[in-house]
């Protein structure tokens, strides 16, 4: 069994509330074998030994709050009509992989076209592509007129990002089908959002009895349940139903608060993906109506971030990624964000870490130093305690470990370095966005506000 020492690093063990000087993390194969100072923990014969002098040593990322199949999305015609399943699924292993490389070895989908988790998760295990652990979900159950109810009754696609369905028969057909095919987890929503074309985020969709016949079903067959939720009443009936974790929580009050503490609902607050719509969406061709909404949301969505951290409501991260603001490599943002916001760098490592895997139900496998789990880890250039851009820097992630292999980082060799950006997507048929020549995305205009829609 192969066996290295990461020897004589500053430790952050993703539980512990202190960062540990000199010390040790031993992995035999896939595992974490020991975690200790660095006299009590010698190499064993064989050993290979990697000195972390100066470095620091986390428990592998995790993001709860994964899209796959998004790449370079300005509004909701690019999750689902820019492209073909074929083209989004290529480009949602390239994006997995990209996951990986930002320090992320575990991640949750949330919302996918067709079966494009499952699949990747399936080939990720597989070892055919490289990826995070991945804990896939279906296509977004959703209301009519809901978050993900994206177009007209007169655009038919069965494999959209949204599957609408009403009243709680259909809801639980919904649920078992994505567990027919694998899902361990199932995405809800109980709100719309900003780029929602017949809802916003202010607007309550599915209906707490709704959402706790998913949950029942999806827990009985051992699945976890993530809710989309900004509304104030959306975040209550999403937690009376018993989801685990609420995305988004932007208006959050008193009594939701109280809700979600006394149902042990976990917050994935996804503040970059807000801050982004409204700090780089306008520079990245996001349209203004769209930027709009979200800037509406800005200032009361972190009020609700801090209400929460006040009321210790356990938060974890999650990303959003996908967008043409927010590409995979880029996520790490999240936990700056935290901090700027008011979590303790310590606080932020945990929330994308032990608190993280919790809320994927991943608790006793992955996002802790401790034996027996899983050896996934990352080594750094520098402290995230005492700047969390070290998550972003170049070369600031020396080695991403999964399950005991070197697998990304500054020193994982590797064939050639691949930026995926809005600029390169396909265009044409399949389509995309190209360059025109002022250098502005060049591309078809978006779909309009959900008035235009109706005239
Ligand atoms: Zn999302």
């Amino acid at each position: 069994m192969r066996t290295t020492l990461y020897a004589n690093a500053t430790v952050i063990d993703g539980e512990h509330d202190e960062a540990r000087e000199r010390w040790s993390v031993l992995v035999e194969g896939e595992r974490i074998a020991a975690v200790g100072p660095v006299d009590s923990l010698p190499a064993p014969a064989g050993a290979r030994v990697v000195d972390c002098t100066g470095r620091t040593v986390i428990p592998g990322l995790i993001d709860c709050h994964f899209h796959g199949a998004y790449q370079a999305v300005t509004c909701w015609e690019d999750y689902d009509l820019r492209r073909s399943i074929e083209h989004a699924t290529l480009l949602a292993a390239r994006n997995a992989q990209t996951l990986l490389e930002a320090g992320f070895t575990s991640a949750r989908d949330v919302g996918t076209r067709g079966l494009i988790a499952i699949a990747l998760r399936d080939m990720i295990d597989a070892g055919v592509i490289l990826g995070p652990r991945l804990s896939p979900g279906g296509r977004i159950i959703s209301s009519t007129g809901g978050l993900a109810d994206g177009f007209g009754h007169w655009v038919e696609n069965r494999a959209s990002l949204g599957h609408v369905v009403d009243g709680v028969e259909a809801v639980v057909k919904a649920v078992r089908e994505q567990v027919k095919y694998g899902a361990t987890n199932i995405k809800l929503e109980a709100s719309g959002t900003g780029i929602s074309p017949y809802s916003d985020s202010r607007k309550q969709t599915m209906s707490t009895e709704e959402l706790a016949a998913a949950v029942k079903e999806a827990h009985r067959n051992n699945v976890r349940v993530a809710c989309h939720a900004q509304a104030t009443e959306g975040i209550k009936n999403a937690a009376r139903a018993g989801v685990d974790t609420i995305e988004h929580g932007s208006f959050l009050d008193e009594e939701g608060a109280d809700l979600m503490l006394e149902h042990g609902t976990i917050l994935v607050p996804t503040i970059s993906v807000i801050w982004l719509y409204v700090n780089e969406g306008p520079n990245v061709g996001v349209p203004q109506w769209i930027v709009d909404k979200f800037a509406g949301d800005l200032a009361e969505h972190r009020q609700s971030v801090e209400m929460a951290l006040d009321r210790g409501i356990p938060m974890a991260v999650g990303s959003d990624s996908g967008h043409s603001f927010n590409p995979q490599s880029i996520i790490a943002i999240e936990l700056e964000l935290m901090v700027e916001w008011g979590f303790t760098p310590m606080h932020a490592i945990k929330a994308g870490t032990s608190i993280a895997a919790r809320a994927i139900g991943r608790e006793a496998h992955v996002g802790r130093l401790a034996p027996g789990l899983f050896a996934d880890l990352l080594v750094l250039d520098g402290n995230p305690l005492e700047s969390m851009k070290v998550l972003r820097a170049p070369g600031g992630i020396r080695r991403v470990v999964k399950g005991g292999r070197l697998v990304a980082g500054a020193e994982c060799p590797r064939v050639e370095e691949i930026e995926l950006g809005f600029d390169v997507a396909p265009e044409g048929a399949t389509g995309g966005v190209g360059v025109g020549e002022d250098g502005a995305p060049d591309r078809p205009c978006c779909l309009q506000t959900s008035d235009e829609l109706g005239q």
